[in-house]
């Protein structure tokens, strides 16, 4: 199988803090996989070298067959049309003295591609229909756009040069309620339309429910759980994984009740020295001996992975509320 990403054993240090600690992911040409953790959790950071806007400590980032972990900027230059980033806040990342036309027509422009003036304004014009703008909205500074305007802005820069992975940085958290549904839905559309693999990151579970095949939970810098979306929801093994679905907000009255939050106590630890053995375990209602003192390894379980001591190969798995049950 090809795969439109491919991380192998990433990590990320700035200085002593180990923000990215040995993470592997792969998404299937197509895929989209939902990165899932609380803010400091590394997932911004995973991100980030992914597009390579943070060069990685070690390890690799192989897109579409190419590792762009170790090209320089001027050979990454032909590759950076491959691969976007939709960031959390449209206002930070768009320049407020560009009009919009230029800055969803800008990555043709850095890409060195040589195209003419009307292509480029053909293609401005496309990107901003394929996210619901009119093409008026080209000659409109971002300031005078509502932030959801703004953010359909972004997905369209993002996606005028045809990445085939689309990184989605908290693509919602900062719009209003009322229309982070339809950017959502925006995204999911665009997703199944066009056909571009996406690396969602997000800290909120329930964004994900509709939208990603597979999930991959972190936690301080690690991968704690993956597994496909019906898996992770129905049965997530790992402790952590268990938690920030209780805590997560659904729709259907009954199943919340089922989902008492659990509370994990303390907040999360400093990446400058995580917990010796699970980095999870001074929060853990289950932690015992054994967690402080072995780092617990990725075990299978079912169609995905989690590393907990509490789960077997045999398919046992921890539960929070009822401690372990098969
Ligand atoms: Fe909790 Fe121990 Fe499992 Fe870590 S290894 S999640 S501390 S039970
Ligand atoms: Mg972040």
């Amino acid at each position: 199988m090809t795969y439109a990403l491919e991380i192998e054993d990433l990590t990320m240090h700035f200085g002593p803090v180990r923000a990215v600690d040995g993470v592997s992911l792969r998404i299937p040409r197509g895929g989209v996989t939902a990165l899932v953790g609380e803010s400091g959790s590394g997932k911004s950071t995973v991100g980030r070298c992914v597009v390579r806007l943070l060069k990685p400590t070690s390890g690799t980032v192989t897109i579409g067959g190419v590792d762009v972990t170790r090209l320089t900027r001027r050979q990454l230059r032909p590759h950076r049309s491959r691969s976007s980033i939709v960031f959390q806040d449209p206002a930070g990342s768009l320049d407020p003295r560009m009009l919009v036309g230029d800055v969803v027509g800008e990555p043709l422009r850095l890409s060195g591609e040589r195209i003419s003036r009307r292509d480029r304004q053909q293609r401005v014009d496309r990107a901003l229909g394929q996210v619901g703008l009119r093409q008026e909205v080209a000659r409109r500074y971002p300031h005078e756009l509502s932030g959801g305007q703004r953010q359909r802005v972004s997905i369209a820069r993002a996606l005028i040069s045809s990445p085939s992975l689309l990184i989605a940085d908290e693509p919602t958290s900062a719009l209003d309620v009322s229309v982070q549904a339809s950017v959502l839905n925006l995204l999911a559309d665009l997703q199944r339309d066009i056909g571009f693999a996406c690396l969602f990151i997000t800290h909120n579970l329930s964004a994900v429910e509709y939208l990603a095949d597979e999930i991959a939970v972190m936690y301080l810098g690690q991968l704690v759980e993956t597994g496909s979306r019906e898996q992770i929801f129905a049965r997530p093994a790992h402790p952590y994984t268990q938690a920030l679905l209780a805590a997560a907000p659904v729709a259907d009255p009954v199943r919340q009740r089922a989902r008492e939050p659990i509370l994990l106590g303390d907040d999360l630890p400093s990446a400058l020295d995580p917990p010796s053995g699970c980095r999870f375990r001074t929060r853990c209602p289950l932690a015992f001996d054994k967690c402080a003192a072995e780092v617990p390894p990725q075990v299978k379980i079912g169609d995905g992975e989690a590393a907990c001591h509490l789960v077997g190969a045999d398919g046992t798995r921890p539960d929070v509320r009822e401690r372990v049950t098969k």
